[in-house]
């Protein structure tokens, strides 16, 4: 086959006094992710999609939370891993595309790096990885700025 493609999906609860990790950036806040990585739910969605188009599992079942060794670590790690899976199917990416709901810190300013940390580990150019931003007008659990939401989508080609 020709081209894959994959969607993924996750959720954090947003904590006062922790770390937020997002698309592979620190961005200062009070609040950050409940997590046994550090908690970057964009990755988390990116390496879900990228496992879905090769149809290898999800990250749950590659990194498990009862493994001690995945504790706190750094998920461009994990994404680096899952690179490695879907480089060894025999893809690489074409594109990816990941929408972030949350409520409050404001992204906007952060998603140009996001995307500049991204890319390299996907082994695109940076035009062709997309970081989208919304909040819920405080609707839903992330409107009450409980936790946030991230969509990914990737295109792989042979
Ligand atoms: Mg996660």
């Amino acid at each position: 086959m020709e081209f894959r493609i994959g969607n993924g999906y996750d959720v954090h609860a947003l904590k006062e006094g922790l770390e937020m990790h997002l698309g592979g950036v620190k961005i200062p806040s009070d609040v950050g992710f409940v997590a046994h990585s550090d908690g970057d739910v964009a990755i988390h969605a990116l390496c879900d999609a990228l496992l879905g188009a090769v149809a290898a599992g999800d990250i749950g079942h590659l990194f498990p939370d009862s493994d001690p060794e995945w504790k706190g670590i750094d998920s461009k790690v994990l994404l680096q891993k899952v690179m490695d899976v879907v480089a060894a199917k025999g893809y690489a990416v074409a594109n990816a595309d990941i929408t972030i709901a949350l409520q409050r810190p404001k992204l906007a300013p952060h998603i140009g790096a996001m995307r500049q940390v991204l890319a390299p580990i996907l082994g695109v150019d940076v035009d062709c990885v997309s970081v989208k931003a919304t909040t819920t007008e405080h609707l839903g659990f992330v409107g009450r700025g409980e936790g946030c939401e991230v969509w990914a989508s990737v295109l792989l080609r042979r």
